[in-house]
């Protein structure tokens, strides 16, 4: 039987990618791997950015990093290349990591770098919504792992 694929960011899966240079490894990675054929993106990474970075946030149509660059140009061509990988291969299914400008699904942070959140979703998460992808947080892991129990 083949597994239904399944977009997930880099770091959820242990991947060294997030701005200070660690991972956001999630414990149930193997179950859901026997699962889902996984399809890694770290749009940020994709989107031209180093390892390590500063932090961004959203603040209203631009991404900002924490020394005040703009970054927006790198976030759109992440969520663009994140999209043409859904395209390649006809991914329906994202678990994304929550809060990042980036992959967030529920909350992103609110733009003033003062660790308070607001509701809304990160920039390639808001793209892949469009695009009919259905997208879980890390949070929603169990919804995941019961549709194919
Ligand atoms: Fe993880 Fe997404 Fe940030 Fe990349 S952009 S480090 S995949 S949360």
């Amino acid at each position: 039987m083949m597994k239904p694929k399944l977009l997930i960011s880099a770091c959820l899966c242990g991947k060294n990618t997030k701005y200070n240079g660690k991972n956001n490894l999630i414990p149930q990675i193997e179950q859901l791997e026997r699962l889902y054929d996984f399809v890694l993106i770290c749009p940020e990474v994709m989107g031209g950015l180093p390892i390590p970075r500063d932090p961004s946030e959203i603040k209203g149509d631009l991404v900002l990093s924490k020394t005040g660059t703009d970054v927006t140009q790198n976030f759109i061509l992440g969520a663009q290349k994140a999209l043409e990988l859904v395209k390649k291969h006809q991914v329906q299914v994202a678990l994304l990591k929550e809060s990042s400008p980036s992959c967030g699904v529920h909350m992103i942070y609110n733009g003033n770098f003062n660790g308070e959140k607001i509701s809304g979703s990160g920039i390639t998460t808001q793209v892949l919504k469009e695009n009919g992808v259905k997208v879980y947080s890390e949070d929603e892991i169990h919804l995941l792992l019961n549709q194919n129990s």
